[in-house]
């Protein structure tokens, strides 16, 4: 990353100190590119150095990415960044298949020339990056292509409900997820073309397909226990017996 951090700003822009959205977006971003690892403790003195604001304006934006489940808060320990559990990954990618099919149905029957050209474009340079082998910014493209649906569907309620799910989704990928962007390639494109084709069924059944596919890539159906803290206390505290073969 040589001279950039998390917040991907050299610094000196870093110097000049951000507001409060700034902070949330560059924080978002960080998650979609993979730099925020899940689980780790991140304290307002880190983020207020890096920004260089003070920690009340830092606290407003983690007070806010918490509100949302992207930061958790425990008492004593502070802020880290969320690590879904499967059966949190298993309730988004549910919100998410009730919401985003229908989404590019609607988004297919109000088209403009410019939408269509914008999704064009966001493609292409998610192309570019994956012939660029640029790993970091593909995985947030991908991540942004379901925003930019929700952005040309002009419903702000729908653009602030998928920022919150593809931002843990994200998070979600990186505990579970085989693969680097749980987004295969060139699904996206065939929702574009359908879109662009005028056919809403089969952008809906393509969006379905493909949320259906990271789900898959998710594991959500796996019915493996999860690991827990709880449970390997519980297994510590049964002493050294556990250790010794009975066979
Ligand atoms: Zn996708």
């Amino acid at each position: 990353m040589d001279d950039e951090d998390i917040s991907g700003e050299s610094s000196a822009k870093r110097r000049h100190g951000y507001t409060e959205q700034e902070i949330t977006r560059r924080l978002i971003e960080a998650i979609f590119e993979q730099r925020l690892p899940p689980g780790e403790r991140i304290t307002e003195t880190q983020l207020a150095g890096i920004f260089g604001v003070s920690r009340s304006v830092v606290r407003l934006s983690m007070s806010k990415l918490s509100d949302i489940g992207v930061f958790r808060k425990t008492p004593n320990l502070g802020y880290t960044i969320a690590a879904p559990s499967r059966a949190e990954a298993r309730m988004m990618l549910n919100v998410r298949k009730m919401i985003e099919p229908d989404m590019v149905r609607s988004i297919t029957m109000s088209r403009s020339a410019a939408d269509i050209q914008r999704l064009a474009d966001h493609i292409a340079i998610e192309e570019a990056a994956r012939q660029a082998g640029d790993r970091s910014k593909l995985v947030r493209l991908t991540g942004e292509f379901h925003l930019k649906l929700a952005e040309i569907s002009g419903n702000v309620y729908l653009v602030h409900i998928l920022t919150q799910l593809q931002v843990l989704t994200c998070l979600a990928i990186l505990v579970h997820a085989e693969s680097e962007t749980g987004c295969p390639r060139d699904e996206h494109s065939s929702i574009v073309s359908a879109i662009v084709e005028g056919d809403g069924d089969k952008a809906a059944a393509g969006m379905m397909h493909h949320l259906t596919h990271i789900s898959e890539e998710l594991q959500i159906d796996n019915l493996r226990p999860e690991p827990s803290l709880e449970s390997a206390l519980r297994w510590l505290g049964a002493g050294p017996e556990s250790l010794i073969c009975t066979s």
